[in-house]
């Protein structure tokens, strides 16, 4: 059994497998989820379950958060029973939700202010690689903290690098999700074009993927493509999000205009489904 107690927030599909990955490697893990129908796979695997994000940061040491965008994070730290209402100090909050780095600054400030530390480390890799612990993980914050932190980071992905102060991950992250988004459409537009030349999918895919261009992405989406199975695993309302971020930072080169535009287009029909599912909109152009 480990010794440092860890709190989790956020239950959605990352989070409930990053958190199983804490309690596979024997630390105490209390969760909190805002549904609260979510908790009951891990409860069942061990966790301990806080009413609140105020009452989690009473019980544990390092708290974990994995949770959709800025409002998310604004209402876990500013709610009701927020993290800042708590009697909390020497704790250690890691931020894994994609979200600006804005606001990962200001939380890290009020966070120091309270005697606790903050990093934002927000990860590459989807679900799959959340079961298995194979994310990659990149962090911004003091390297103290990082170094205290890191052990527990190593659980969750096979590596996690310190990139900067608070809000370099995020601003690495969304470089990231940037190719991320040109790989999707750019996979999903090569799928169309082939079909339209009377191509087969599963034999572009093939040749795609024991080629130099193929690639994890391509397996895991080329496969999806083929199954049609578009259930996210990242949802595509969290692109278009981080393709707003990432413009909101200055990045406004032409893919990322393009693909912006595209997914936004996309958002209102396919925003809950998987990333991939741009394919379905780009063909029904
Ligand atoms: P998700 O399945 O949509 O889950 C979102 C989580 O955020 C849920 O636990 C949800 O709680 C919580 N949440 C949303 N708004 C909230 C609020 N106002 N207050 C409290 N909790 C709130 O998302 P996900 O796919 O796990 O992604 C989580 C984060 O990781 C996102 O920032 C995403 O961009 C990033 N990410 C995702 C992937 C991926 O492949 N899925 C990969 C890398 C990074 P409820 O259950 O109560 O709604």
């Amino acid at each position: 059994m480990n010794n440092t107690k860890i709190g989790w927030i956020g239950l959605g599909n990352m989070g409930i497998p990053m958190a199983g990955q804490l309690i596979k490697a024997a630390y105490p893990v209390t969760v909190y989820n805002r549904n609260k129908e979510k908790e009951t796979s891990l409860k069942n695997i061990g966790a301990d379950i806080a009413s609140s994000p105020a009452e989690l940061i009473e019980k544990t040491d390092v708290v974990f958060i994995m949770v959709s965008d800025d409002k998310a994070i604004d209402e876990i730290f500013r709610g009701e029973r927020g993290l800042l209402k708590a009697q909390a100090s020497k704790k250690i909050i890691i931020n894994m939700s994609t979200v600006s780095p804005g606001i990962s600054k200001e939380m890290a400030k009020i966070c120091k202010q309270s005697g606790n530390e903050y990093l934002d480390a927000p990860v590459s890799g989807s679900v799959k690689q959340a079961e298995t612990g194979q994310l990659v993980i990149m962090v911004g914050g003091d390297k103290q903290a990082f170094d205290k932190a890191k052990p527990i980071l190593e659980k969750l992905g096979k590596m996690a690098l310190l990139v900067g102060h608070n809000g370099a991950g995020n601003s690495t992250k969304l470089a990231i999700n940037s190719l991320l988004a040109y790989y999707a459409q750019g996979l999903a537009e090569t799928v169309l074009f082939a079909n339209a030349q009377g191509v087969k999918t599963e034999d572009l895919l093939n040749l795609i993927n024991n080629a130099a261009i193929g690639n994890t992405f391509t397996k895991i989406k080329g496969d999806a493509i083929t199954q049609d199975n578009f259930n996210a695993a990242f949802a595509l309302k969290h692109i278009v999000k981080d393709l707003k971020l990432a413009k909101n930072e200055g990045l406004s080169s032409p893919l990322a205009q393009t693909v912006l535009q595209t997914f936004e287009d996309a958002e209102s029909r396919y925003g809950e489904e998987d990333i991939i599912a741009i394919i379905k909109a780009l063909k029904n152009n």
